[in-house]
């Protein structure tokens, strides 16, 4: 029995914002209802012995995170997304298809939580990991060992920006038989389907762009190895970190307005690039649009266009304490991709878990500073940071 209505149609000839303003087009038959309810249920009827409905503890499922599962899985090309509660849920149990003893090759310039996650959990349970430039293709072949079981890789990386060829690094882990996972989560779907260059799983936090209101937290996995989807499902199921039936709501009325977010924190993004980098107290500016960006013939090749995201170096140390203090529209806060502009230290926030060593061999110094555009007047958000440069 069905609970939830089946698309009609889920051919891919529909154009990306068709398909983000309708998801997997799933609607609640029994009233009609346009947007998928809220089906705040902790457990559901069966109907007879050894009989279900297809849902019968919301842990294992539920209709609402269903729905999203499903819409995020066509979005990326993908027959499988599992949802998580946050994007280090995802990441956690991502980890649980390897077996201790594992080595994992990673961006060495990563989201401060991922490193944390790995280096601090995952490293005292026999995995080991080796953080390097993934932008530079030798330095993946040099950390290869006879463990390596998967390559993990941003792109672009937070916050440095540097691209990755999601192609390239695809051809090589499965010639060594391991597997490649990309973070997606600067991008999203809208941008780059990395599923498509051969990655064999999607990592994303839906806290960012995807939910895109600042206002809730998610994460999933998208992938299309059958191989893999049972036990994945069963790390879902039995940690537990599965994502609520309010959030899966919040988090699919966010897609549906992914299309046209993306295309403004893009064009937002590409006018402060270019405004910080003709500004006299901005030492150097990292953006995907530049076309003096070092990867940026592959960035072309491999999505459709920037994100939202501008990483800056200023002048002097001084300048952050002043910009941070001084920011009034922009606000100082962790986070990124939603609709509001915020702009953060990664030096003493997001990426304080990685060794200092690490962190400056990575670019990330006390002059770093990392803007999330938002979707605001690109005027407004121009003259406040020009008045908190002053
Ligand atoms: C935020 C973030 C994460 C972690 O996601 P949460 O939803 O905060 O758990 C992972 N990867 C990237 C690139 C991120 O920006």
């Amino acid at each position: 029995m069905e609970t939830i209505g089946h698309p009609k149609d889920k051919s891919t000839t529909l154009a990306l914002d068709t398909l983000t303003a309708r998801g997997a087009e799933y609607f609640e038959p029994r009233t009609g209802a346009v947007s998928v309810p809220i089906f705040q249920s902790a457990t559901f009827r069966h109907p007879g012995q050894g009989r279900s409905t297809g849902f019968d503890y919301s842990r294992g499922n539920n209709p609402t995170r269903k729905a999203l599962e499903d819409s995020l899985a066509i979005l990326e090309g993908g027959k499988y997304c599992l949802a998580f509660a946050t994007g280090m849920g995802a990441i956690s149990a991502l980890v649980k298809i390897f077996k201790p003893g594992s080595h994992i090759i990673v961006s060495e310039d990563l989201y401060g939580g991922t490193y944390r996650l790995f280096n601090r959990y995952y490293a005292n349970y026999g995995f080991t990991f080796s953080f390097v430039d993934t932008s530079n293709f030798s330095c993946i072949e040099n950390a290869v060992t006879s463990n390596t079981k998967a390559l993990f890789i941003e792109t672009p990386s937070n916050p440095m920006m540097k691209v990755t060829d999601i192609e390239r690094c695809a051809e090589f882990i499965h010639k060594k038989n391991g597997v490649l996972i990309t973070d997606n989560t600067f991008c999203t779907p809208y941008l780059q389907n990395p599923l498509a260059y051969g990655s064999d799983f999607v990592i994303h936090s839906g806290t960012k762009y995807l939910e895109g209101h600042n206002d809730t937290l998610s994460g999933f996995i998208v992938h299309s190895k059958e191989e893999y989807e049972q036990e994945l499902r069963d790390a879902q199921m039995g940690e537990g970190a599965t994502l609520s039936p309010f959030d899966s709501w919040l988090t699919l009325r966010g897609i549906k307005t992914l299309s046209l977010r993306m295309e403004k924190h893009s064009a937002n993004a590409g006018i402060i690039a270019h405004f910080l980098r003709e500004h006299p107290k901005v030492e150097k500016v990292f953006y995907t649009g530049f076309t003096d960006h070092p990867q940026y013939e592959l960035s072309r090749r491999q999505t459709r266009g920037d994100s939202g995201m501008v990483s800056f170096y200023v002048n002097d140390i001084s300048l952050v304490g002043q910009i941070l203090e001084n920011v009034r529209l922009v606000l100082f806060a962790e986070s990124l991709g939603g609709v509001e502009s915020l702009i953060t230290y990664p030096w003493q926030q997001t990426h304080t878990a990685i060794p200092e060593r690490m962190r400056l061999n990575a670019g990330v110094n006390e002059r770093l500073m990392r803007l999330s555009a938002g979707i605001e007047n690109p005027n407004d958000i121009i003259e406040d940071l020009k008045q908190a440069l002053r």
